[in-house]
């Protein structure tokens, strides 16, 4: 029997059991174990793990653990601006926010019919961050980007990824289709004219289609509801 003491940053605490949430708890274990292998097994998918030292000393997730050992834990740091455009999955019970980041532009990919092993492929494959409530699924060995959301509310779990991700600077409006993903583009009114709501032919010139659903857009309700949605990201 091994033990070390383990020390998480306060940001970590809410995913570990409450008696583990003071000033560090000494673990105990048997056999040679990663420190990544340790800390999921508190509770603490290796997505959310941030600096880690041992003994002072900064190691990788792969370190093997000695008895004795000093080990903190930081939470991962939010993303900055200067990376590329981060592309999304989301789990099967995030509809709503699938909804929201494609109103603002951003490629997420969302079916409430995926399987496990369908999100862990697509991720893996399309570099996508998995974005979930589901920690389980976060600590697959080939998940390497993935969000814990930690609200339950749409708008928040929004918030959260914004700041997670830096992503005020990727918002393009009226990029993308909020029930598919797919890039839309510009249609002339004359073309959907039978489609649309008299008073919608009344009062709009410009318009959008989806290629792959056939979704009409335009600058009315939805698009009220996505400035509302920018206008309180400022304060982020
Ligand atoms: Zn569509």
């Amino acid at each position: 029997m091994k033990i070390a003491r383990f020390n998480f940053d306060e940001k970590l605490h809410w995913l570990l059991p409450r008696d583990k949430r003071g000033d560090g708890f000494d673990y105990a274990f048997n056999g040679p174990q990663s420190v990544k292998h340790l800390i999921e097994s508190v509770g603490i998918p290796h997505t959310e793990i941030g600096e880690t030292r041992a003994n002072e000393e900064v190691v990788s997730l792969d370190y093997l653990v000695h008895d004795g050992d000093r080990i903190e834990v930081r939470a991962v740091v939010p993303m900055d601006e200067s990376t590329d455009e981060p592309r999304f999955i989301l789990d099967g019970h995030l509809g709503r926010l699938a909804s929201h980041l494609r109103m603002l532009g951003m490629d997420s990919l969302y079916r409430n019919d995926y399987n496990d092993n369908e999100l862990f492929r697509i991720a893996v494959d399309e570099n996508r961050i998995l974005l979930t409530r589901d920690r389980r699924l976060l600590m697959h060995k080939t998940i390497r980007l993935g969000y814990l959301l930690q609200s339950l509310n749409s708008e928040e779990q929004f918030r959260e990824v914004v700041r997670r991700y830096g992503l005020k600077k990727w918002i393009k409006p009226f990029q993308r289709c909020i029930r598919c993903n797919h890039l839309l583009e510009p249609a002339r009114k004359e073309d959907v004219l039978d489609r649309l709501q008299p008073l919608t032919k009344l009062y709009f010139e410009e318009f959008h289609i989806c290629p792959a659903c056939n979704q009409i857009y335009w600058k009315g309700s939805h698009f009220e509801r996505m400035q509302k949605m920018i206008d309180e990201l400022k304060d982020l």
